[in-house]
């Protein structure tokens, strides 16, 4: 069977063969998003990026490491006109990281606030632990005709998962988020027209080793399932879901014709 794939959320620069890992994904014409997790990575992974068709880059400041480097926010505002995708970006509110919570979203605002004003961006969020934060810092923060959300692994709750979705926001759901029955409860329930692919790999592992963007496979296959359509329909809705959400912007004529 020969699907469209999207990763919406894959740290390409992360893997040892990173190289290798741009150019599986042109050779096997996987649209994929290459997020990064700091400002200092955007030149590599930019220059990658360009070689291929499919792979875009995207500019990130992690969460779980704004603690150490969230004096990359300088060259954060020097790379950003050039960057029409952000992530990774967001909050982590586990345990490991509410110490920087505070630096955390000082640093989201600063991103979500020079998003809306240069406009046009699209981002991939992160919100462990902090769905209710993000949402409200996103309506606070970034006017929806200024950019668009995509809540990466999103882990709120079916209320939390309305009010993002009358935010505008879509979706990338990953493998790991059908393996629990609370995830895919609210998962099941997300509007069909909202909803994307990513791996997060190489962080999510498939069969005992790290993911790589062709394994978005599988997600489709499993949100096919859970719907009753064949996974051939599954793979043309989210691409139908990413013209839509890029529609109005620059790589939409670019990727569409
Ligand atoms: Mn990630």
């Amino acid at each position: 069977m020969n699907m469209r794939l999207i990763d919406f959320h894959c740290h390409l620069d992360l893997y040892p063969d990173y190289a290798t890992a741009f150019a599986d994904c042109q050779r096997q014409s996987i649209y994929t998003l290459a997020v990064t997790t700091t400002p200092r990575a955007w030149a590599r992974n930019m220059e990658l990026a360009s070689a291929t068709e499919f792979v875009r880059p995207a500019l990130g400041l992690h969460p779980q490491i704004v603690a150490e480097r969230a004096d990359e926010l300088a060259l954060w505002d020097k790379y950003l006109p050039y960057a029409q995708y952000v992530g990774e970006v967001g909050i982590d509110a586990g345990p490991h990281f509410f110490r920087s919570l505070e630096l955390q979203k000082k640093v989201f605002e600063h991103i979500l606030r020079t998003c809306s004003e240069h406009g046009g961006k699209c981002l991939s969020v992160h919100s462990v632990r902090a769905t209710r934060l993000v949402l409200d810092m996103i309506e606070r923060c970034l006017r929806p005709d200024r950019g668009r959300i995509v809540l990466h692994w999103f882990t709120g709750s079916q209320s939390e998962a309305k009010r993002a979705v009358d935010l505008g926001c879509y979706f990338s759901v990953n493998l790991a988020m059908m393996q629990t029955d609370r995830s895919r409860g609210v998962v099941s329930r997300l509007p069909l027209d909202r909803i994307l692919t990513e791996t997060d790999g190489p962080f999510i592992k498939m069969d005992g080793r790290p993911s790589r963007p062709a394994d978005v496979a599988r997600v489709v296959e499993i949100l096919a399932h859970s719907r009753g359509l064949e996974a051939q329909t599954m793979a043309s809705t989210i691409h139908t879901n990413l013209r839509s959400l890029l529609s109005r912007s620059s790589d939409a004529e670019r990727l569409f014709g």
